[in-house]
């Protein structure tokens, strides 16, 4: 419950307009949202995760904290055991989230990656708060799918230190057609322009090495979209340039899901060409930007994916 100016409380989980979608679910007694989220923060998993941008948490890598639920919702999620409820997580109230995040830096993590915190984001915000007030003293990551609503990230402002966010969709019909969302992008960029504004140009520590505050912006590439993905990557070049990092993913992969969905789209069914994501990466090349991440594309198929054991 919140305290409101007039005095009365409101609970941000009923009716709930968290994320983009403002769907006004009552998330509270067990019910959910489009998100599949109810007010209970679930945590997946909390593990040391090496597998971020080098930039991100140094030699002790990132402590990921991996929240159950998501708003989007992409027919091809590469997380599909964590996105949906699982029975399996583990619910933490504020403090106990802020005593995980210190538990994560006492076991060697550089860093905390909150991923797909969102939709949970009063009481993560609240969390984030105690652990810094109690000498977390590493930098906060909120890792997201970029479809955020700007005035819930206005909960995390001075709270986070690294935003890195997803671009995945230019065209509404693309968007429409993997996530339900043909608002995504012009919903994107008024949200990546909020994060840019709470952490600015990318500082990196004094051995140049460790990311300690701005963003990393990611774009997965799909099969068959590589118009989408040059509309996406002249876009954040164009508005953002190398003030922040610009992170092109190679490892799109079919999940089991989507294989056995005889009606899933065909392009989605197959894996990345790798033809398509170098022209993407030489046209990231081309427009000036050196603030960038690129993969192998044999990053392709799990070897790069974490591994969920439900
Ligand atoms: S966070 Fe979930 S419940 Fe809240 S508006 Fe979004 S989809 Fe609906």
């Amino acid at each position: 419950m919140f305290l409101m100016g007039n005095g009365k409380t409101t609970d941000p989980y009923s009716p709930c307009t968290l994320c983009p979608r403002r769907c006004g679910a009552d998330r509270t007694n067990g019910r959910t949202g489009f998100c599949k989220a109810t007010s209970a923060v679930t945590v997946n998993l909390s593990m040391i995760h090496r597998g971020e941008e080098p930039v991100l948490g140094g030699e002790g890598g990132c402590g990921a904290v991996f929240f159950e639920g998501c708003s989007l919702r992409c027919i091809f999620c590469q997380n599909h055991g964590i996105t949906s409820p699982t029975g399996k997580g583990t619910v933490y109230n504020e403090n106990g989230l802020a005593e995980l995040f210190l538990k994560l830096k006492s076991d060697g993590a550089g860093a905390i990656d909150l991923v797909t915190p969102m939709h949970f984001a009063p009481t993560v915000a609240n969390a984030v708060r105690l652990a810094k007030d109690s000498g977390l003293g590493i930098p906060v990551i909120c890792n997201c799918s970029g479809y955020e609503s700007a005035s819930t990230l206005k909960l995390f402002d001075g709270l986070i230190d690294v935003y890195l966010p997803d671009v995945k969709y230019f065209s509404s019909k693309v968007s429409a057609k993997y996530a339900s969302a043909p608002d995504y992008f012009p919903t994107a960029a008024l949200a990546l322009d909020e994060m840019f504004r709470q952490v600015g140009s990318v500082k990196l520590d004094d051995s140049g090495k460790v990311l300690t505050r701005g963003m990393i912006v990611r774009h997965m590439m799909l099969p068959g979209n590589l118009f989408d993905s040059k509309h996406i990557v002249d876009y954040l070049a164009s508005r953002f340039g190398n003030n922040v990092y610009i992170s092109l993913m190679s490892q799109y992969t079919p999940m089991p899901h989507i294989l056995e969905d005889e009606k899933a789209p065909a392009e989605l069914r197959r894996t990345l060409s790798k033809e398509n994501y170098e022209r993407l990466c030489d046209h990231l090349a081309g427009l000036g930007q050196t603030n960038a991440f690129v993969q192998e594309t044999t990053s392709q198929g799990t070897l790069m994916l974490p591994d969920f054991k439900l």
